[in-house]
């Protein structure tokens, strides 16, 4: 019954609470979610059209100080196998992903107390003098900006001008993983508060960049702590909205992986995955995209296009994430084919030139 009065809700243009996706989480049929998910995507995007793009992570340094219990991949500054990499590798790596025609690189590393404001600047403004606009990249995590805008005894706002003078245009969600204290508390106490990220958020927007929002699922957090995150996400996007300033770009939700690292535990289903795609797409109906994960649930997640997804990414690699147990498919042509047998005709998004191309 009450399902279908949220229906009759969400097709009139309303929108849920967080009751009612409480509710829809514990009682709705993967059918419901998926009916009331395509009512939300409707309203953006093509009902079997979807976009994806082929990028890299670019893990130039593995060393950090944060210890984050869930992580596999940290090593401390005195570790023997630590490192950060050279210019030389790094455009490598960019110039093997241009050579297969992706454009999207994005910097991931970690809190590492060697590398102040002046290293991030030389490194973006080589990358600008040597590829220019052909190429576009996310530049750090929200959290990585907040640990060296501080590091530099900058504020956020003077470290986002000196990495936006050096060519940055796009900082990632990266960091948000639960948003809510006392998950944060549990798992990663050096990596700031929910307000201190927000904020954060809040900044690189007002400096003219853009940004995203990301959530990763599958650790120990509980419903509440799901439902804070999306809550907290909805009224950011709502505040930037309401006073006609840009908002996060895009939504990404991913799956923890539990192999390497301090925590351990399980993973969760992709069933469950895929339904949280849903709430995410009927909740979270201010943020116009919202993108699947390939990296950690693989053929699954082209299935996520049809519980409310319009685009993803097929990731050429993350060490990351691999460290932690996932599996990078780099066959295109079979994540592609994946995403047709779901139902959608596909479109590469070029990030660089903010065009769709190779529609199929
Ligand atoms: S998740 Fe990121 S911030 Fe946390 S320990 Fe790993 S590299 Fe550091």
């Amino acid at each position: 019954m009450q399902t279908e009065t949220i229906k009759s809700k969400l097709e009139d243009g309303g929108r849920i609470s967080r009751g009612e996706a409480e509710w829809l989480w514990q009682n709705a049929t993967d059918e419901d979610l998926i009916a009331l998910a395509n009512i939300v995507r409707r309203r953006f995007h093509k009902a079997n059209l979807a976009t994806y793009l082929l990028m890299r992570i670019i893990n130039y340094t593995n060393i950090c100080v944060a210890k984050c219990d869930y992580c596999s991949f940290y090593r401390l500054p005195r570790d023997k196998d630590g490192y950060v990499r050279d210019n030389h590798w790094i455009f490598s790596k960019i110039d093997e992903l241009s050579a297969v025609g992706g454009d999207l690189f994005a910097f991931n590393g970690g809190f590492n107390p060697q590398l102040k404001i002046e290293y991030y600047e030389e490194l973006f403004t080589a990358i600008r003098k040597k590829y220019g606009d052909t190429i576009e990249f996310y530049a750090m995590t929200v959290v990585e900006l907040l640990y060296v805008a501080r590091l530099s005894k900058l504020s956020t706002p003077e470290a986002l001008a000196r990495l936006k003078a050096a060519g940055v245009r796009w900082v990632t969600g990266g960091g948000a993983e639960i948003l809510a204290d006392p998950f944060r508390l549990r798992h990663s106490p050096q990596k700031y508060t929910v307000a201190e990220y927000m904020e954060t958020q809040g900044d690189i927007l007002d400096a003219g960049l853009h940004t995203t929002g990301t959530m990763v699922i599958g650790f120990d957090e509980s419903l509440e702590e799901r439902l804070d995150h999306l809550q907290t996400v909805r009224e950011f996007q709502d505040s930037r909205l309401a006073s006609g300033k840009e908002g996060l770009f895009s939504f990404l939700c991913w799956t923890y992986k539990p192999y390497n690292n301090e925590l351990g535990g399980k993973e969760i289903e992709s069933g469950e995955y895929l339904r949280h795609l849903a709430l995410c797409r009927i909740y979270l109906d201010n943020i116009k995209h919202l993108r699947t994960s390939v990296l950690t649930q693989n053929k699954a997640a082209l299935q996520g296009l049809r519980y409310g997804a319009d685009d993803f990414d097929i990731p050429w690699e993350d060490e990351v994430t691999q460290m932690a147990g996932a599996v990078v498919e780099r066959d295109v042509e079979r994540v592609l084919g994946y995403a047709h047998e779901a139902g959608f005709k596909t479109a590469y998004r070029h990030v660089a030139s903010n065009s769709l191309v190779r529609t199929k």
